[in-house]
This record gives structure tokens, sequence and C-alpha cells, in this order.
């Protein structure tokens, strides 16, 4: 086996893992994850957390906050691990609560994965699943729980779980917390925990409540920011593209396959919406798969490892399915809809140029969008650059265009859009007259000569669509 982690002297001088004086059992697991160096997060929480303080943190999925927080909780914790069979040397001394089952288990995934060398147990508990398996976990003693509120309460009122140990709480994307109305669950579970304890609180953004929460529940904590809330990263390049609203499914599959993206995001503000573009992607060809509550949460992680895996090139999603989701180095975004809260669009697009890597954040809007789009930049301080989709024409304009042929018509719609991924070709300054004449009968010369170009070899068909493209200004 090849170890790929560079040695230590290769690596220049700056702040290496193994300065933190964490455990050699964490350490071989972070060189197994390939980890290097920590992210900025990471290099200001671990030292503080470790020191036992309180921390808020001002972080987003994607910066490595995950791993602020549970490598100095496993570090923590080490003191208490232990090899014995008895459910009773395993209490629950650590909480970890996030909003959605998808961050939860990506959270959980972590944690174990840094735990993996170390005798300390991690599960993770979440709503729309069969409680037995949790049950089992739980019962059998467990140091490190990841939990979704809801499904928390559930254990707690069946004596599953037992949380009067628990040292150190953790509470991820506390804004989705209370956007999602988990005050009141969070308020029920704080009042089960011993009141000494080590609190931890991330939030990508901090509202008034936000602060009203952490001033209630955090002792003198220490504020950690990466990046200036609702600041969107400079290496990430903005784009706007107005279409026509019935022309957004098109101008989605057309940007994919115009810039050869293999691993996009779409957003969609509705899960109707979202299923819609996922399948007309599929019907033109294209890998996608939709993601959104109400799909299972089997169908969710299915479709979200098939992602991973690069099976499903682009994954659709809705605000809440795709918040917290672990997917790093993705080099488009794409708004499918304007988000209506101008933060969501913050976060969606902090999903592209992660850790420095440059990023396309590509928007739709329609004229109805006009405020959105105002809200939007006001919060982030910016104008984003307005650019024509060039060479792109919606199935809808081609028919409209020119009467095609019959056969044409029955053409999967994905061959309108079959071009060489890597043509950005402009369109062409006018559009030929010929699109503009009523169908006549292949006899006539126009006619004739057009067909030969779209016939003239295997790739014939594509070759006049290409000129189609190219000839309509848009
Ligand atoms: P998070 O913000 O915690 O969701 O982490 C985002 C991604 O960065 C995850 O895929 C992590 O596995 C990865 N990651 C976290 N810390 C590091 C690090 N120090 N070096 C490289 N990748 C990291």
């Amino acid at each position: 086996m090849t170890d790929t982690t560079p040695h230590p002297e290769q690596i220049p001088d700056t702040v290496r893992f193994d300065s933190f004086g964490l455990s050699p059992d964490i350490l071989r697991a972070l060189s197994d994850q390939g980890y290097v160096y920590p992210t900025p997060i990471q290099e200001q929480a671990i030292p503080v957390i470790l020191q036992g303080r309180d921390v808020m943190g001002a972080a987003q999925t994607g910066t490595g906050k995950t791993a602020g927080f549970a490598l100095p909780i496993i570090q923590l914790l080490m003191a208490h691990a232990n090899t014995s069979a008895s459910p009773a040397r395993h209490p629950v001394r650590a909480l970890i609560l996030t909003p959605t089952r998808e961050l939860a288990d990506q959270v959980a995934e972590n944690v174990k994965a840094y735990s993996r060398h170390t005798p300390l147990r991690a599960t993770v508990v979440f709503g729309g699943i069969d409680m037995g398996p949790q049950k089992d976990a739980l019962r059998s003693g467990i140091e490190i729980v990841i939990a979704t509120p809801g499904r928390l309460l559930d254990h707690v009122q069946q004596k599953t779980i037992n949380l009067s140990q628990t040292q150190i709480l953790v509470m991820d994307e506390a804004d989705r917390m209370l956007d999602m109305g988990f005050l009141p669950d969070l308020q029920r579970i704080i009042n089960l925990l011993p009141k000494q304890r080590q609190n931890l609180m991330f939030s990508a953004t901090f509202s008034q409540e936000i602060k009203k929460l952490a001033a209630s529940f955090l002792t003198n904590p220490v504020t950690i920011e990466v990046a200036r809330s609702n600041a969107t990263a400079e290496n990430v390049t903005q784009i706007l593209y107005k279409v026509a609203e019935e022309e957004k499914r098109d101008a989605v599959s057309f940007i994919i396959r115009e810039r050869g993206l293999k691993q996009v995001i779409v957003f969609s503000n509705t899960k109707i919406g979202a299923s819609r573009l996922a399948l007309h992607l599929v019907k033109q060809g294209v890998k996608a798969s939709a993601i959104h509550g109400d799909k299972s949460q089997t169908e969710r992680m299915g479709a979200l490892e098939a992602f991973k895996r690069g099976e499903v090139e682009v994954l659709v999603a809705t605000d809440v399915a795709a918040r917290g989701l672990d997917i790093s180095e993705m080099p488009c975004v794409i708004n499918f809809d304007l988000p209506y809260n101008a933060e969501d669009y913050v976060h969606r697009i902090g999903r592209t140029g992660r850790a420095g890597a440059k990023g396309d954040a590509i928007s739709l809007h329609t004229d109805k969008d006009e405020r959105l789009l105002i809200d939007i930049e006001k919060l982030i301080k910016q104008k984003i650059v307005r650019l024509q989709l060039a060479g792109f024409v919606a199935s809808s304009a081609l028919h409209t265009e020119r009467k095609p042929r019959r056969a044409e018509t029955e053409k999967p719609a994905d061959k309108a859009y079959e071009r060489p991924a890597r043509s950005y070709n402009p369109p062409k300054e006018k559009i030929d007259p010929w699109f503009s004449k009523p169908y006549q009968p292949s006899a006539t010369a126009n006619v004739a000569s057009a067909v030969t170009v779209s016939n003239s070899s295997a790739a014939g068909k594509p070759q006049k669509r290409a000129a189609l493209l190219g000839g309509i200004v848009k």
C-alpha cells in the first residue's frame, strides 16, 4: 500500500495537526483521511476547545468545522476511553445536535472516521427510520451521540438514552435549527444536561435570535469567525443568466453540456421543481438525481452516495436537503431558482470554491426575480455579473423559429444540445432567414442544402444543430 500523505519534512513551516497535542490514534486517523494541514477554523477552534472553553463559531459547512469540533472532543474524551463491554462504562459524554438527517449522518461519519483507532464509540440517531437499531446501539453504551432534536427526544421519552453525564454539547448549524422551529426541543434537551458542561455552537449566520440563544446557554464563549458572515468567497465567479421561466430547464441542461460539468448541484426552491428538473435532465441523457424532503431517507442517502461515487453527475436539491451535505470540490453550482431567502444564496454558492479552489456559481433569473436579486446583491454587497447565455436556444424556441419536420420533433430532446463540451461559440450576428421561412418540402434548393449539412456525416445532425444554436441572437 502506498502512503500518499506528505512526510512531515516535506510540509512547509505551518501549523500541522501534530502541533495540537492530539493523541497518536487521532493523528493516525487524520493521516488515513489524507488531511495534512488544519483548515483556518480547525486551527483556531481546536486549541480553544481543548482548553475546555465554550465556543461560538461562525462557519459554514465546507470550512472543515466538523473536524474543528470533533477532533478536540475526541481528544478530551480519550481520558475516559476504555474497552470494557459494560454499557455503564460508555455513558453519553458528548452530544452533537444537527438540524437535518443528512448533516447528522455526515457528522457521524466524520466522528467515526476520526475516532476509529480509539475505543470511543459514536452513533447517530435521526428520524424517518426505524428506532430499533438506534435503541440497540444506545443501550450498548455510546460516548458520542450525533442526533437531530426530535428523534433524540423520542429516545429520551422511551428511556433509551441517558444524558446526565454529557460533558460537551455541540449545536451545529444553530441558525438552521431555529429556522426549522427546533427552539423548544433544544430547550428541552438542554434541561436534561448537567449544568456544568462545555458548549459549542456553530452557525453560518448570526441573527438576533442566534445571539439570544448563544447568550442563554454559552458561558463566556470564545468567538471564532473564519469568514465574515454573508460574505461570498472571492474565488467564486458569480454569473447571472436571464431566461424565460419556461426555458429554465433547457437552460440548465445546456449549461451542463456546454461546460461539460461532471459534478454539479442544482438548487430548486421547491420539491416538485427539483423532481421535474431531475426528470427532464435524465430524459436528456444527463445523469441526474433529485434530493429533497419527500424522498425517503434511503433514497436521499443513495442519491448522495451515487453522486459522491460519480455515478450521478447532477444532484438537484432543495435548500433543506442540501444544507450540510458534505460534498467538497464542487467546480460549479447552479441556481435553477433564485432562493427566496438571500442568505440561502450565500449557503448555496458556498458549495463551490472551497479551500481556495476556483468555482462558478451560475444563477438563472427571470423578470419576476428582480426583487430577490436586489435582496441578494444587498446582502453580498456586490453586483452579480449579468451575462447572455451564448448559443442557447430553448427547444420551445427552436420549434417556433422553424416548423420542424415530424421526424425531428420525435427525436429525443437531448439531441438538441449535443455539441462538443467546450464549444462556447458566441451567437452569430443575424438569424439566418432560412429559419424563419415556412416549412417547404426538401426539393427546394435552400432546404436541400441545409439538409445536406445535417445529413452529410454520421455526426451530421449535431452539426446542423450547431448552426441552429449559433444562429439565433438571444
Ligand atoms: P465540513 O465543513 O466539516 O463539512 O468539512 C468539509 C470537507 O472538508 C469534508 O469533506 C472534510 O472531510 C474535509 N476536511 C475537513 N478538514 C480537512 C483538512 N484539514 N484537510 C482536508 N480536508 C478536510
